[in-house]
């Protein structure tokens, strides 16, 4: 639904109940389908790691950045980008353009990822 304020997407959660993402539909696709899986990973993050059963965020631009928006981040990066695909992508040759278009992500993002593997090798490449 149209979300104001610079909202990209808010996910909450109930006791008992299951949780609910909602996305900003006058966002663009590519953002939008980061968006859900940011979401997805403070689900997994409040759900797993915390078992956290009643919580809400409200993600939109500016938003102060913590260590549950840095979960949901990497999650949703690795999620979207896997480093074996995006390892196999730069082989064979494709633009970040190229892999934006491939992931379904902006280009933003696909920069973000490399920066964060660049910096995070995986324990398999060291
Ligand atoms: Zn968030």
């Amino acid at each position: 639904m149209p979300l104001d304020g610079g909202i990209s997407g808010v996910v909450s959660k109930q006791p008992r109940g299951a949780a609910e993402i909602v996305l900003n539909s006058t966002e663009p696709a590519a953002r939008r389908r980061f968006t859900w899986a940011h979401e997805l990973g403070h689900v997994v993050e409040r759900g797993s790691v915390a078992s956290d059963e009643d919580y809400s965020f409200t993600d939109a631009r500016g938003n102060d950045y913590n260590l549950h928006e840095f979960f949901a981040d990497e999650f949703a990066g690795a999620l979207l980008m896997p480093e074996d695909e995006i390892t196999r992508l730069e082989i064979v040759g494709y633009s970040i353009a190229q892999q934006a278009r491939y992931f379904g992500v902006s280009i933003p993002a696909v920069r973000e990822r490399h920066k964060r593997l660049s910096n995070q090798p995986s324990p398999a490449s060291l």
